[in-house]
């Protein structure tokens, strides 16, 4: 963005050369137990899958100390992820606060945080196959929490349209059927989202939030250890790859699969679902 109707002051330069500091520097963070969880994980036994098709969403349950994989088959497609907990669904993926706390994309021995007041650990990403992408030229990398979810409301306001499949109304259409609620009922359930696979970033001349096709290919996977019981709904989005466009029917689009997993008896020894936040949320009262 530019603002030419305000002229620079003179040490607007010095102003400028000003360096960042971290919002949240992270050392505080409690460190997941990665050697453990891999350890779980090894021994663990699928108990379950569902495959999403193609400009769909679909529903699926995790209990807490479990294992899911969402993995890409057939073609390069890109997911988009809900979770809540699966006992009381105002706990939500917090994107924004997950954003802030890692920065603008997920990968492994990070974590999905949950919405106030409960701010807790709700999934921590245990195996990324893409992890060697890191940041590319252009400033893009891949699972992002930096966008939304592309939705119909959007769509008709910058091009008047009335489409159907967007990942908005997957997830919208896939929770009210896993719930047995009416698509109002269940909409307001439906959050930003964990952009599985997707590979974004801003444009350092104009800020503007951009996509690029991405580098996912058939057998890669993102897998997940559940810190607590959890609903998740995947979309597997119309933007296909997201190479040129979504919010319509024009981009090539694939399944994605989702898989879950239980460890072993035992395989967990010392691990226990995190509590919630620990804010008195007394607010000064
Ligand atoms: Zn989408």
């Amino acid at each position: 963005m530019t603002h030419t109707h305000h002229p620079a002051p003179a040490d607007a330069e010095a102003r400028k050369a000003v360096k960042p500091v971290i919002c949240y520097p992270n050392e505080t963070l409690p460190v997941p137990d990665l050697p453990l969880y891999r350890a779980a994980r090894e021994g663990a036994e699928k108990t379950g899958e569902v495959l999403v098709p193609a400009r769909d969403a679909a529903c699926f349950e995790v209990p807490a100390g479990h294992f899911f994989r969402i993995s890409s088959v057939e073609g390069p497609q890109v997911g988009d992820l809900n979770l809540w907990n699966r006992n009381d669904l105002s706990e939500r993926f917090y994107s924004g606060k997950s954003r802030a706390l890692h920065g603008t994309h997920l990968t492994s021995g990070e974590r999905m945080w949950t919405s106030f007041p409960y701010l807790r650990p709700m999934a921590t990403i245990t195996e990324d196959t893409l992890e060697w992408y890191g940041m590319d030229a252009y400033g893009g990398s891949v699972h992002d929490v930096i966008g939304t979810r592309c939705d119909p409301y959007t769509g008709n306001l910058l091009a008047g349209s009335q489409y159907h499949h967007c990942c908005h109304s997957n997830l919208t259409r896939a929770l009210a059927d896993h719930l047995g609620v009416s698509l109002v009922e269940a909409e307001p359930h439906v959050h930003d989202v964990l952009n599985v696979f997707m590979c974004t970033g801003f444009t350092r001349d104009t800020g503007q939030y951009f996509m690029k096709a991405s580098p996912v290919r058939p057998g890669d996977y993102l897998e997940f250890f559940a810190e607590i019981d959890l609903l998740g709904a995947l979309s597997a989005c119309p933007g296909g790859d997201c190479s040129s466009e979504h919010s319509s029917d024009t981009a090539a689009c694939h399944p994605l699969l989702v898989e879950v997993f239980a460890p072993a008896a035992g395989a967990l020894e010392g691990w226990s679902s995190p509590p919630v936040n620990g804010y008195d949320r007394s607010h000064g009262r």
